[in-house]
């Protein structure tokens, strides 16, 4: 499947000459990290002292990885590598815990950022006659700025809606007959419960296309959004750490995610270990940047797990895909000695029919075992119905999640618009056991 490409050279280009660019941006990358104090160090405890220090894209093993805690005690500007006066934007995670981090770009930064967008955007299909409606947070995350200069620069009609505000939202896509909007899963589907309340209904709206990213979700939620919109839904995938998103996004063929292997090193590690780990085997995503001279970060731990596809693609596109990120290394959850991975319950849930658009995963303590409550909202007319019916249902949901989990978790259904809606990232699990 073919679609226009917005970089042809690059995005088709050779291994070998993909590896050859990675070699010299690595090096360029490395003497722009060696000006921030943070880096100084670290690289001198491994004897690199200067870009010549890296020769192979093998020495990248040489570099100690980056976490999170190192980029938050390095706040505000440990990890600055020009002049502030040279920084055009500062971006920081959204993370709402503990010491925020922040992310600096310089002119070229955003240029070269925005272009990864423009070439993500123009992969999907999307062209300069889209009308682009962003429904993601704009301010210090990423999502919103990110995608709304990729739009920009390929020429589509943005609408900078941002997030929240459901009528509004479903009042502009008809309004301006948007064709693609920008959004995370849980609030397109938010959004779709809501259609026909205010007398508008899908046939009034010309949307074609969503780029969902920012949370995690899974195959069956991206079909369930396909089905109920008669939509194309295209995984975007990125964080701020390492620029937002653009990271990785899919093409037409919707096969998981290009990395843009010209601007990033992806490398899947054994979290346990470090030990890097072959294309196809799971485990936690590391990324280098090669194109960010403001703050240029190198093999940074994501906390996301995930593969990468050792075959290639049909669009044409060189650039290995990522898989859809199948968990966090800090979002499993221990129940009662079990590990459960949210991904495998919504993976579940969101391939019943009768299971509507919004769930919640609740953990408590019963005396001394845990206990896992799972809530879905189900379709009005269902949630009506005779209470034989419904226990049939419960008892359903029950063993297909049992037979994923292993253990057997409580379910509760509720009515539509029951469950807390969220406008950005969506919170899942609640977990209310004692900490100790
Ligand atoms: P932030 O830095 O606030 O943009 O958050 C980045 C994090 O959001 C990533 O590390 C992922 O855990 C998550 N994320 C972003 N995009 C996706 C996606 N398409 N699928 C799953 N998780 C995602
Ligand atoms: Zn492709």
């Amino acid at each position: 499947m073919a679609t226009p490409f917005w970089n042809k050279e690059i995005e088709t280009a050779e291994r070998s000459r993909l590896e050859q660019l990675q070699r010299e941006r690595l090096r360029t990358t490395i003497g722009w990290a060696l000006r921030t104090p943070f880096y100084r160090k670290k690289l001198a405890q491994v004897g690199i002292k200067a870009p010549d220090d890296i020769r192979s894209l093998e020495d990248l093993q040489r570099i100690p990885y980056t976490t999170k805690d190192d980029l938050r005690l390095s706040f505000p500007r440990g990890l600055l590598a020009v002049e502030m006066k040279e920084v055009l934007r500062v971006h920081s995670s959204s993370g709402t815990t503990g010491i925020p981090t922040v992310i600096y770009f310089a002119r070229d930064d955003v240029d070269n950022w925005t272009d990864l967008l423009a070439r993500s955007i123009v992969a999907t299909g999307a062209t300069d006659s889209d009308i682009f409606q962003n429904m993601m947070t704009y301010g210090m995350f990423t999502g919103g700025l990110g995608l709304h200069y990729g739009a920009e620069r390929v020429g589509m009609t943005v609408i900078p809606i941002g997030g929240g505000n459901t009528k509004r939202q479903i009042q502009t896509m008809k309004d301006f007959q948007t064709t693609v909007v920008h959004i995370t899963p849980s609030y397109l589907l938010h959004i779709h419960s809501r259609l026909g309340e205010d007398g508008i209904e899908r046939r009034d709206l010309a949307l074609r296309k969503a780029f969902i990213g920012a949370e995690p979700h899974s195959e069956n939620t991206r079909r369930k959004l396909q089905d109920l919109l008669g939509i194309d839904a295209y995984n975007s995938y990125g964080l701020s750490e390492l620029n937002g998103p653009g990271v990785a996004f899919e093409c037409v063929c919707k096969k998981d995610m290009h990395v843009w292997e010209d601007a990033y090193i992806a490398e899947i590690i054994d979290p346990k270990t470090g030990e890097v780990l072959q294309d196809g085997a799971q485990g936690e995503l590391v990324l280098t940047n090669l194109v960010r001279r403001a703050t240029p970060i190198l093999r940074y731990r994501t906390r996301d797990l995930a593969f990468l596809h050792p075959e290639g693609c049909d669009c044409g596109r060189t650039h290995r895909r990522l898989s859809r990120i199948l968990g966090r290394t800090d979002d499993m959850l221990i129940i009662n000695g079990v590990n459960v991975f949210p991904s495998q319950i919504e993976e579940k849930i969101m391939k019943i029919p009768e299971v509507a658009t919004n769930y919640q995963i609740h953990v408590d303590k019963k005396g001394s075992l845990d206990r896992l409550t799972v809530k879905v909202e189900i379709y009005p007319k269902l949630f009506l119905g005779e209470v034989a019916r419904l226990e049939a249902l419960k008892h359903r949901i029950v063993e297909e999640l049992r037979a994923s989990i292993v253990i057997t978790p409580g379910v509760e259904l509720h009515e539509p618009g029951a469950l807390p809606v969220f406008e950005g990232k969506a919170k899942r699990v609640v977990d209310e056991r004692p900490k100790d």
